[in-house]
């Protein structure tokens, strides 16, 4: 075979753009497929655009905690345009910057959908093909909507930040992290917001109590949700929509009031049909994921996975590191290293915002049963205390054994994005209870919390044999 190239990326999102450029960086010829904007889900319809709402919305909140407080913070109203534009702005700024660095590291960008024909060659939208001795698929996934009658009236996620203007009544279907984070922001933006939850809690991968705090945060807020509901059909009402809810407890279904929008945020799916896959002799699992190793090898030898077409955690920053490795081993010197799922921190931008890392308390009982205690820190900050607003934060530790190893933080409550990094080091090294202890708190902040957490009263038991 003659390569054309040394490896050949498909797709321009988190993982794709970070393998394309350690590559590079260690001499090999790229060649990077991606048929839209640069940056994929993440910077387009995902963590960047969802950042700019948080922030815009947290100054809503800014504004009306003012008022309490004795400011005169006039109307506050939003101009949405004007906001969208300056996200959009940022954003273009990021296409810019990836466009130079491509063509600074000399990667051929072709914007063009790609197909596997085999485990080296790819066929080009435009029916060029092109051979490399690698590849690497970095197809990212897609937003589903429910197969229930009248869904193509609801939105996506994807949608959402292409609004032009504010809806005033909105409805969410889902309980995962994409439906609380988009109810919040648009609460705090000014309209009113019902969200739909099958289940009975929100989302369910994060320990089940600060999940309940959340929904009383969110109530607090004005947000309307609705558990144990499975949305079973759509219909218009007037210029808007209307929802037939199943309650699962109770049975029977009602037509809910008409919303001005209706948004699922009801699972992805990978990005792998029609993608050749077969052809090439990669496996992928019953969702259509790729199944990948601990180093992101694929059942072809020739042909690696990154991101959230694969089974690992659909974060940007896993995507990165994955990619990240990945050339290292492939065009560097580095040998086996893999990520640890254990030890990745992960947020979810509420209203406050929840965070966590390691085994939530559950998982840890399943595992170390006897061995685990659990210390818990349930405060109002004291900016809410000083406005008198409801809303409360709650850290818990989890911790195993005598020494009290913590194999779980959980924050929910303002600055918790920020908080959990330097925590998250610490909990890769092995931290214990005695080094929180051991650390003097920086006073008066939320984050001393966790230096100051004390056990309850009984001894923890030795870890099971
Ligand atoms: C609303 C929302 C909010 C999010 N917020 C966060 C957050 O706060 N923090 C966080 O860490 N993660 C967040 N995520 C998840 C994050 O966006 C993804 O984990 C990340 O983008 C995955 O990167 P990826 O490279 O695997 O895929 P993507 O970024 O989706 O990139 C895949 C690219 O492949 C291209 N492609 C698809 N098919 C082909 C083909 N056949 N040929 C060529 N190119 C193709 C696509 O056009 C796309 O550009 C969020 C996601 C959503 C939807």
């Amino acid at each position: 075979m003659h390569p054309d190239f040394d490896l050949i990326v498909i797709g321009g999102g988190s993982g794709g753009l970070a393998g394309a450029f350690r590559a590079s960086s260690h001499g090999a010829r790229v060649a990077l497929l991606e048929p839209g904007e640069l940056g994929g889900t993440c910077v387009n319809v995902g963590c960047v655009p969802k950042k700019a709402m948080w922030l815009a919305a947290g100054i809503a909140r800014q504004l009306s905690v003012a008022g309490a407080l004795g400011f005169d913070a006039g109307s506050g109203a939003l101009d949405w345009p004007t906001l969208v534009a300056h996200r959009q702005r940022y954003i273009g700024n990021i296409h810019a910057s990836y466009r130079r660095r491509l063509d600074e590291a000399g990667i051929a960008t072709l914007p063009l959908r790609a197909r596997l024909l085999d485990a080296n060659t790819v066929e080009c939208a435009d029916g060029v093909r092109l051979r490399a001795a690698q590849l690497l698929v970095a197809t990212g996934g897609h937003a589903v909507r429910p197969a229930i009658p009248g869904a193509e009236l609801g939105g996506i996620s994807d949608d959402f930040f292409r609004w032009t203007a504010p809806p005033g009544r909105v409805a969410l279907v889902g309980g995962g992290y994409v439906a609380v984070e988009l109810a919040g922001v648009l609460q705090a933006l000014g309209c009113r917001v019902e969200v739909f939850v099958r289940g009975p809690r929100l989302i369910d991968s994060f320990d089940a109590e600060l999940g309940a705090q959340l929904a009383q945060d969110m109530r607090h807020a004005g947000v309307r949700l609705h558990f144990g509901h499975e949305v079973a059909a759509v219909e218009r009402a007037g210029s808007g929509v209307r929802l037939r809810t199943t309650d699962l407890g109770e049975g029977g279904g009602t037509w809910s009031e008409p919303f001005d929008a209706l948004l699922f945020a009801t699972g992805r799916r990978a990005n792998t049909a029609g993608l050749g896959l077969d052809a090439a002799g990669v496996a992928v699992n019953e969702r259509g994921q790729v199944i990948v190793d601990a180093l992101h090898a694929t059942s072809a030898a020739s042909v690696h996975a990154v991101g959230d077409v694969t089974t690992d955690l659909a974060l940007t920053p896993v995507a990165i590191a994955a990619a990240r490795r990945l050339m290292d081993r492939l065009y560097g010197d580095a040998s086996d290293n893999p990520l640890d799922p254990d030890g990745i921190a992960t947020v979810v931008f509420s209203h406050p915002p929840i965070g966590k890392i390691g085994l939530t308390e559950v998982q840890a009982r399943e595992r170390f049963g006897d061995a685990v205690h659990v210390a818990r820190a349930g405060f109002r900050p004291m900016l809410d205390a000083l406005a008198d607003s409801p809303q409360r934060s709650l850290f818990k530790l989890v911790c195993v054994g005598q020494e009290r190893r913590v194999v779980g933080i959980h924050l929910l409550g303002d600055a918790a994005d920020e908080i959990l990094q330097g925590f998250a080091v610490a909990f890769r090294k092995g931290l214990t209870l005695a080094d929180l202890h051991d650390t003097v708190a920086i006073h008066p902040t939320s984050a001393e919390e966790l230096v100051l957490m004390s056990m309850p009263v009984a001894e923890p038991q030795p870890l099971p044999q």
